[in-house]
């Protein structure tokens, strides 16, 4: 069976006044069928960038400059405009950063379920539509479904506003459902609904998920396998059990070790250092300046990739005389 979603040393720029930002540089990862994968980074490392190439919504002064994205069958990156337009919001679907501000201000909330799904189901009727959209968000929990759908966006709650934009997500059966930080900015206890619903999800919806997230804790609550991304390039790839007990690469395990402990005060391991300015990019490994290991061949040569069992990958000097070279 194909993956449900393979780039392949996917390039995006952007062509400013200051210079070529390189946000993205030579990325490549699948998404089967059923599965659950997690991108995770810090801001600036391009995850979501590589989300908006896939959806064809890079805008000037940015560019797809190399590599492919291929959804079952098809290959985006060839598709006419017209034809990737109509993917959007039926086989693939995104939810965006923020949910207050993605959602239409002025329309109601059924208004705007209404012509996501109408837009690309034409026969439906408004009835159509209307019960679908009432069913979908009691499966989200919503249990006043009828009147959330009179509402505004600003009647909503941000929990509730998240749960609506996953409910537009779904109305088309879409088999990719893309997540972008869908717990920025929600209350604790908030956020643990959101994340018991999207678990719930995986039962009773065909999508796969790619979810967006700096937070590993999101991750490890709802991913099957995890891929780490620093300065537009893939560290390590690897399945949730085994990032989290068997982490390869430096930055990972700088991530993990920055996790805050609850019961452990005053003791917090930020990362030295920052994410580097995608104006200028250091030679060599991208993290050499940050990496407590970094040798003098970090500097000036980007690694490649080694491959180890369980399907782990990292892109670490370190491991040069270990497992499989990744081509
Ligand atoms: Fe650190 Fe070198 Fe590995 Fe980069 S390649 S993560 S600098 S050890």
């Amino acid at each position: 069976m194909p993956a449900v979603l393979s780039v392949r040393d996917l390039h995006v720029a952007f062509f400013t006044y200051f210079g070529v930002v390189r946000a993205v540089n030579g990325i490549s990862f699948e998404i089967q069928a059923n599965e659950t994968l997690g991108i995770v980074g810090e801001s600036g490392s391009g995850k979501s960038v590589t989300a908006t190439a896939v959806m064809g919504l890079v805008e000037p002064p940015g560019a797809i400059t190399g590599g492919f994205a291929r959804l079952g069958e098809v290959d985006l990156f060839f598709l006419p405009e017209k034809q990737w337009a109509a993917l959007r919001g039926e086989r693939m679907t995104m939810c965006f950063q923020n949910p207050s501000r993605a959602l239409n201000p002025v329309l109601r909330i059924g208004e705007q379920i209404d012509r996501v799904y109408r837009r690309h189901r034409n026969e439906a009727s408004k009835q159509d539509a209307w019960q679908h959209a009432v069913h979908l968000l009691k499966e989200v929990n919503i249990a006043d479904a009828e009147r959330v759908m009179t509402r505004f966006p600003h009647q909503l709650s941000g929990g509730m506003c998240q749960r609506v934009m996953i409910v537009m997500a779904l109305m088309c059966d879409p088999t990719l459902l893309i997540l972008d930080e869908p717990t920025t900015g929600l209350d604790v206890t908030v956020q643990k609904q959101l994340l018991a619903l999207l678990r719930n999800l995986r039962g009773t919806s065909d999508a796969s998920q790619w979810l967006i997230t700096h937070d590993l804790g999101v991750v490890a609550n709802l991913c099957d396998r995890v891929v780490v991304m620093y300065a537009g390039q893939i560290m390590e790839e690897a399945p949730i059990d085994v990032l989290f007990s068997q982490p390869r690469h430096p930055y990972t395990c700088a991530l993990l070790e920055s996790i805050p402990q609850v019961n452990v005060r005053n003791q917090l391991n930020p990362i030295p250092g920052n994410v580097p300015e995608p104006l200028h990019l250091p030679s060599g490994c991208p993290f050499h300046p940050r990496c407590k290991h970094v040798m003098d061949v970090c500097r000036t040569v980007n690694p490649e990739f080694v491959v180890f069992e369980q399907g782990q990958r990292a892109c670490c000097h370190l491991y040069a005389q270990q497992g499989d070279r990744d081509v």
